[in-house]
């Protein structure tokens, strides 16, 4: 079943890649959303946590050139020219942080989970200062914001209560049994790991420009999955990097700071820059995917709220609506 399951994916991509580059369209109707992935692949993630490392090696990322450096806990692909991706397969979130290099200065786009040392490896991609900027605050993407000197941040109590650091209880989810199937990298502690204090060096927010040299990344200020999140896009290049606002697996709109209402707002305004992008580079479990797929993004989110999404599942007070590629996890009560 699986197999076949497999081929068909295989064709399909075959299929679609034989359809051309997705930008050749720039009118992309709500029929060009694409069917690239389904969820059998895609999930091992929210209610079915089980064994989720069958998944790996994710076969996306067998398209991109894996880039050697020291620090086992992580792999490194480069995803584009100056883009790096730097996934952490190891722990359940498969969380991607992304260098971005410029001509004056590199971008950080989120520092993953703290486990490793992610300071080591960016130095090995890279002889210029570094500026982080992170998708939003939840704990899996600012665990190594304290390894560097220059943090971007927003305005927001929710960031800077972030930034204070967090007990190491706040974190010991994060390496509960099951959730991780690497060896810890040497000298890691578990009853020491918590989220480390950082220092926001500027405020920056929505419509923000950064030019990092060569390429301009635009900040969209996107809550929903949390108060503080961000998307990047840059227009010139066609890609947008979505934080955890989009991804392939179950997408959070009942966590504690999340909102659905924001979420389908910002579906709405990333449904809109469709046409605008051709990737969108996201932050857990596989780094590239269809720009396509903001349209079914904003569109399901309009299902939702219309009643018109139907295929769900309910368990512990939540609903999870499925659709092509992702989910989306909403508590019953609105
Ligand atoms: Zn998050």
């Amino acid at each position: 079943m699986k197999s076949f399951y497999l081929i068909f994916l295989l064709i399909l991509a075959t299929a679609i890649a034989a359809c051309g580059d997705p930008s050749e369209n720039n009118a992309v109707s709500p029929d060009a959303a694409p069917e690239l992935v389904g969820n059998e692949q895609v999930q091992g993630r929210g209610a079915n946590k089980d064994n989720w490392w069958d998944a790996l090696p994710r076969p996306e990322w067998s398209a991109f050139e894996k880039v050697e450096q020291s620090e086992d806990w992580f792999e490194v692909y480069r995803v584009d020219d100056d883009i790096y991706a730097i996934y952490e397969p190891g722990q359940f979130e498969e969380v991607i942080s992304f260098l971005i290099i410029g001509e004056d200065f590199a971008l950080m786009f989120d520092t993953g989970l703290g486990i490793g040392n992610i300071r080591i490896v960016v130095d090995q991609l890279t002889d210029l200062d570094v500026v982080v900027l992170n998708s939003h605050t939840h704990y899996d993407h600012i665990g190594g914001n304290h390894l560097f000197d220059t943090i971007y941040g927003t305005d927001l109590e929710y960031t800077r209560r972030r930034a204070l650091g967090s007990l190491p209880e706040a974190v010991a989810d994060f390496l509960q049994e099951g959730w991780v199937w690497k060896p810890f990298p040497q000298g890691f502690s578990k009853s020491a790991y918590r989220s480390r204090a950082f220092t926001i060096s500027k405020i920056v927010g929505e419509g923000d420009q950064i030019d990092i040299g060569g390429r301009v990344l635009e900040i969209l200020h996107t809550p929903g999955h949390a108060p503080d999140s961000i998307c990047l896009i840059d227009r010139e290049n066609r890609i947008l990097f979505t934080g955890d606002s989009f991804y392939l697996a179950p997408l959070y709109t009942h966590i504690p700071g999340g909102s659905f209402a924001d979420y389908a707002s910002t579906a709405a305004r990333l449904s809109g820059l469709a046409g605008s992008i051709d990737r969108a580079l996201t932050s857990h479990n596989v780094p590239v995917v269809d720009g396509r797929y903001m349209t079914a993004l904003g569109q399901a989110f309009a299902d939702i709220q219309s009643g018109n999404a139907n295929d769900y599942t309910i368990s512990d007070g939540l609903r999870e609506y499925q659709f092509d590629g992702f989910s989306v996890i909403v508590k019953e009560q609105q």
